[in-house]
């Protein structure tokens, strides 16, 4: 029987229907087609297309950062209304870059924790970067891995986001962090945690930090959450153990997820507590979540916003878990 499932966050409800699929192994990936390097890819180094827009001092080892060729947003000092009076619209402020590994064949996920680490090291300065312009409501930083998740360019890479409108997922997230918190005195995912350690069911990994688990009203078949276990409302604030013990996870998380649907495309973002907001900071808190892309939002998502999910949260994770 289909259920209806409220995301506890954001009031919003999801239908869970799993008879209207098969079984999990249906999701898993037919094997891509092997091909190599292609030869004008932008990203690599040896082309000297994007490189050569590198900022200097957020380039590491293996990683480097450039602003994005087509920005969503872009940087300016003054916010310009261009709204007729009837319709509203403003000049897109903020920043967009893109965070490129420096091997094109890296497969930073299955290569070991070392690099995510730095990645997660890299997704932090330039976080720190944006959060310095007070014209900045919101940077979200984003991966999108295989060409079912949006990703243009094959070459590894990451994006930040920074602008000066609030995103409304995030909003809603806020709003309804904010209600539970008045009416519990408690941060709402502290206790989804709680709740998920309790009862293991959608427990997929975790650490002296952080906890991986399978989300009960979940938007995508195998959606997982990453969540620090102690209050944490800002991503921007983790320290090098709490980086590392992240790294770990993240590693974990994808790496099930390739060994279980044989690599499908992914996103995941980051939702952390927005810039220059301290007020929110003692019930937002902050978490990674992974989205599979294996199954389409038809007619009824799109025109509805209600997501029928046909996979169950607590089948997905028992699938993720088995070795
Ligand atoms: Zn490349
Ligand atoms: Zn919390
Ligand atoms: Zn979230």
């Amino acid at each position: 029987m289909p259920k209806l499932r409220q995301n506890i966050v954001t009031s919003e409800w999801v239908v869970i229907s799993p008879e209207r699929s098969k079984r999990p192994e249906d999701y898993v990936m037919a094997a891509a087609p092997k091909h190599g390097i292609p030869a004008d890819c932008p990203f690599c180094i040896d082309n000297a297309n994007a490189y050569q827009f590198s900022i200097k001092e957020a380039e590491t080892e293996n990683i480097y950062v450039i602003p994005n060729k087509y920005p969503a947003f872009v940087h300016d000092d003054s916010i310009i209304s261009e709204g007729d009076g009837f319709y509203e619209d403003t000049k897109s402020i903020g920043g967009h870059e893109v965070m490129v590994i420096k091997k094109h064949d890296q497969d930073i996920f299955d290569d070991g924790k070392a690099i995510i680490e730095e990645l997660i090291g890299v997704y932090q300065s330039r976080y720190l970067h944006y959060a310095e312009d007070p014209t900045n409501e919101y940077t979200m930083i984003i991966h999108n891995h295989g060409p079912e998740s949006g990703a243009s360019i094959e070459h590894p890479h990451s994006q930040l986001f920074s602008s000066a409108v609030m995103p409304s997922y995030i909003k809603r997230e806020l709003d309804g962090a904010k209600k539970y918190f008045d009416e519990n005195q408690k941060c709402v995912f502290c206790e989804i945690n709680r709740e998920e350690k309790e009862s293991g069911y959608r427990l997929v990994y975790e650490n002296d930090q952080f906890m991986v688990y399978t989300f009960f009203a979940s938007r995508f078949p195998f959606e997982m959450w990453i969540s620090p276990k102690k209050h944490q409302s800002n991503f921007e604030k983790i320290n090098d153990e709490e980086k590392k013990l992240l790294a770990e996870a993240l590693h974990h998380a994808i790496k099930k997820l390739n060994k279980a649907l044989n690599f499908p495309p992914f996103n995941f973002w980051i939702h952390t507590n927005p810039h220059h907001q301290e007020e929110t900071s003692e019930f937002y808190h902050w978490h990674i979540e992974i989205a599979p892309r294996v199954s389409k939002f038809g007619g009824y998502e799109l025109g509805s916003g209600t997501v029928i999910d046909v996979v169950s949260p607590e089948i997905a994770a028992q699938f993720l878990k088995k070795d």
